[in-house]
């Protein structure tokens, strides 16, 4: 039986620390959904088509992996995709109470479903999308904290690096 999981998230760009979680996740299940929220409260900088292709054009030749978008319940999503486990990462402490409500929650909305939390390496545990995007508008170098192709997308989007 295959084993299949569900990585989740706003991915508002795709950084070397989702990249880190989907490769420890890659040994560990036979497919992993990268599965990038339509209905993110957030107002992104990439709509959902520029943050699929942004991390397909990142992930491509990853066996295993697969970029999927999903709106509604993630419980519902994984169900539909056959996926017993759901992977989030974990930076610091500070992710944790918002991280254990909603692994609290998905378990109250299907017990079936595991959340499993997986550490990137330490050089990304200060890595989230929005600092990134933070710096690369005051025109700083993004270049070793996301793919080449989000680096250049970026520079596009905020009209400063290349
Ligand atoms: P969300 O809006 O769902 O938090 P994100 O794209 O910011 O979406 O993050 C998706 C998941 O990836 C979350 O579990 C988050 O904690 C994790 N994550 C984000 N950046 C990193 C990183 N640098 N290292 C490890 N995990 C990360």
């Amino acid at each position: 039986m295959q084993t299949i999981a569900v990585y989740p998230g706003s991915f508002d760009p795709i950084t070397n620390g989702h990249l880190d979680v989907i490769r420890r996740a890659a040994t560990m299940f036979d497919r992993v959904y990268v599965a990038i929220a339509r209905n993110s409260e957030k107002a992104p900088l990439f709509t959902v088509a520029e943050r699929v292709s942004l991390a397909r054009t990142a992930l491509r030749g990853w066996r295993g992996v697969k970029v999927d978008e999903f709106d509604g319940l993630l419980v519902r999503y994984a169900r539909r995709k056959k996926a017993r486990v759901v992977v989030r990462g974990l930076r610091a402490v500070s992710d944790f109470e918002y991280e254990f409500q909603m692994a609290q929650m998905n378990r109250q909305l299907d017990a079936a479903i595991e959340t499993i939390f997986l550490m990137p390496k330490d050089e990304y545990t200060f890595l989230s999308s929005r600092v990134v995007k933070e710096v690369a508008s005051l025109g700083g170098s993004v270049s070793t904290f996301v793919p080449r192709n989000v680096e250049q997308a970026l520079g596009k989007k905020l009209g400063g690096m290349p």
